[in-house]
C-alpha cells in the first residue's frame, strides 16, 4: 500500500505565495444542534471537486491557468471560542497577504472570524434558510445560530443582508435583521429581489457566505437542518456572477456528508469553482 499525500482541492497546484485564491478547511461542528457531520465536509468537497473538468466553458477559463492553493484543514480541537480564534488567525494569514480566502466549513460559526479578518470595511451577503440572528444560543455567542448577528456586530448595520431565509425563531431580534425571505424570492424572482437588496448595501467589497441549506433540500439534501422552499442552484450561480469583481472572499458552510447522497458536496465544490472563475475573469478583464 502506498501512502497518499494530503487530499487537495482539484487543480489547487500552486504554492501559497504565487496563488491569488487560497482554500482553507474548517472542519468544525461542535455547536451543531440538530444533526452533526459538517466536520467531514472539507474532505468530501475536495473529493467531489475531482469530478469536474478544469475547463469551464461558460467562462472560457481553464483551472490549470489559475494560481490556486489549498492550505489544508485547521485542527478541530477545543471549544467554539478556540475554533473562532484559530479560524480568524488562518483567515488573517490569507487576507493579510492580499489573497482571496475560500473557507470550507464546518458549521456557520466559522464565518464571523473570517469576516473579522477583513476588518470593518467590507459588506457581507449571506445565503441561508435560517436567519441566524440569535444574540446567544445555548449559552454560546459563537453558535452557528448567531452567525448573521456576529457578522452584523463586525460590519455594522446596512452592510449585511441574508437572502433566501425561511426560518427564524420569535426569540430572535428579527425586526433588526435585514433579510429577503425565500417566498418573496419565489414570487418576484431572484434577480429582482437580489438587485433590490444589493442596492441597499454600501459600495464596499463583498464577502459571500453560502450556508448550503439556503438551497432547496431537493438539490442539497446533505445538511444538518434542511428547510423546504429554498433557492435553486441557478439562483446562487446568478448571485455569484452578479457580485463578480466585488467579491473578496467566500465560504461554503453546513454541508453534512453523513446525510448526503453526494450531490451536496458536488454542488459546494462547483460553487467554489464558480467563485474563483468569476473573480479571476473579472480581475483579468480590466
Ligand atoms: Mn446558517
Ligand atoms: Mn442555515
Amino acid at each position: 500500500m502506498s501512502l497518499r499525500g494530503p487530499l487537495k482541492f482539484a487543480d489547487a497546484d500552486s504554492n501559497f505565495e504565487e496563488s491569488h485564491f487560497v482554500v482553507l478547511g474548517a472542519p468544525f461542528d461542535k455547536t451543531t444542534t440538530f444533526r452533526a457531520g459538517t466536520r467531514f465536509a472539507p474532505t468530501a468537497i475536495r473529493e467531489a471537486s475531482a469530478n469536474f473538468e478544469p475547463y469551464m466553458f461558460e467562462h472560457g477559463i481553464s483551472f490549470s491557468d489559475i494560481p490556486f492553493h489549498d492550505s489544508g484543514d485547521l485542527h478541530d480541537e477545543g471549544t467554539a471560542d478556540d475554533m473562532v480564534a484559530s479560524v480568524e488567525e488562518g483567515a488573517r494569514r490569507i487576507v493579510g497577504a492580499g489573497k482571496f480566502p475560500i473557507v470550507i466549513g464546518g458549521e456557520h460559526s466559522v464565518t464571523p472570524p473570517v469576516v473579522k479578518a477583513f476588518g470593518e470595511d467590507i459588506a457581507v451577503v449571506i445565503i441561508d434558510a435560517h436567519l441566524d440572528y440569535q444574540n446567544e444560543y445555548q449559552g454560546l455567542r459563537n453558535s452557528h445560530a448567531c452567525a448573521h448577528r456576529r457578522v452584523a456586530d463586525i460590519v455594522g448595520e446596512g452592510n449585511v443582508f441574508a437572502f433566501g431565509v425561511r426560518s427564524y425563531s420569535d426569540e430572535e431580534d428579527f425586526e433588526e435583521a435585514v433579510f429577503v425571505d425565500a417566498l418573496r424570492i419565489h414570487e418576484h424572482g431572484c434577480e429582482e429581489e437580489f438587485e433590490k437588496a444589493l442596492s441597499c448595501l454600501k459600495e464596499r467589497p463583498i464577502y459571500l457566505s453560502l450556508d448550503i441549506d439556503g438551497i432547496d433540500p431537493a438539490f442539497a439534501p446533505g445538511t444538518g437542518t434542511p428547510e423546504p422552499f429554498g433557492l435553486t442552484p441557478f439562483d446562487v450561480k446568478y448571485i455569484i456572477n452578479r457580485l463578480g469583481d466585488r467579491l473578496v472572499g467566500f465560504d461554503v458552510v453546513e454541508v453534512s456528508p453523513p446525510y448526503d447522497n453526494g450531490n451536496t458536496s458536488l454542488l459546494a465544490a462547483r460553487f467554489i469553482k464558480e467563485v474563483i472563475a468569476v473573480k479571476w475573469k473579472a480581475m483579468n478583464s480590466k
